[in-house]
């Protein structure tokens, strides 16, 4: 293979995105470049505007563009959280049509190395639920180990609160992850969610 810089860094960053190795790798930046005007400058233009004006919301945890995030001004009063693992969660539940409240979205679970407790946003959490009178607190981490354990610690944070806690029912398939559910299995756990007893554990 011909060898330059430019490309042999790129492949080495695309080979780093999920499901795709060095030889995918290669095939997508060939494509880019044999379409230079219509795909590789488009999509250079708009990396470029995803790194500046793209973050991750600090009461949310979802994504936001510039100072506008819509998770938090779209819903007026918020009156039911759903909380959720990662930005892909949100946009799975989204898709299902079956809840049009607020999202809190974790940034991850509590095994996975990369992100500490600190990234969950409880203290805004708290906070949301203290200001609005929150009436539900809706829990859709994966039906994994790391998922229902950061359900249990989600569920110990929020015991002193008078609030109604549930989670997806039991419709999950083990070591399900809600990303990868259908719709129609996301949707029946969803609309089935359980109260959580407060009590118990
Ligand atoms: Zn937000």
């Amino acid at each position: 293979m011909q060898h330059l810089d430019e490309i042999e860094n790129l492949i080495k960053i695309v080979s780093k995105l999920p499901g795709l190795g060095p030889k995918s790798a290669k095939r997508i930046i060939l494509k880019l470049i044999s379409n230079r005007e219509n795909i590789l400058k488009p999509m250079a233009k708009v990396l470029g505007e995803i790194y500046k004006n793209i973050s991750r919301c600090n009461e949310c945890g979802s994504l936001k563009s510039a100072d506008n995030c819509r998770n938090c001004n779209n819903v007026k009063q918020i009156k039911k959280i759903c909380i959720v693992e990662n930005v892909a969660d949100q946009w799975s539940i989204e898709s299902t049509n079956i809840f049009d409240g607020h999202f809190h979205v974790l940034g991850g679970t509590i095994n996975s190395s990369s992100n500490s407790k600190d990234s969950f946003l409880i203290k805004s959490l708290l906070k949301k639920i203290h200001k609005n009178q929150v009436e539900e607190i809706i829990i859709a981490t994966s039906a994994t180990v790391e998922g229902q354990t950061t359900a249990y610690y989600i569920k110990d944070s929020l015991k002193n609160l008078k609030v109604k806690v549930s989670k997806l029912a039991q419709g999950l398939p083990v070591g399900g992850e809600i990303e990868s559910l259908d719709d129609g299995t996301l949707y029946s756990a969803f609309k089935n969610r359980v109260g959580l007893d407060k009590e118990s554990d």
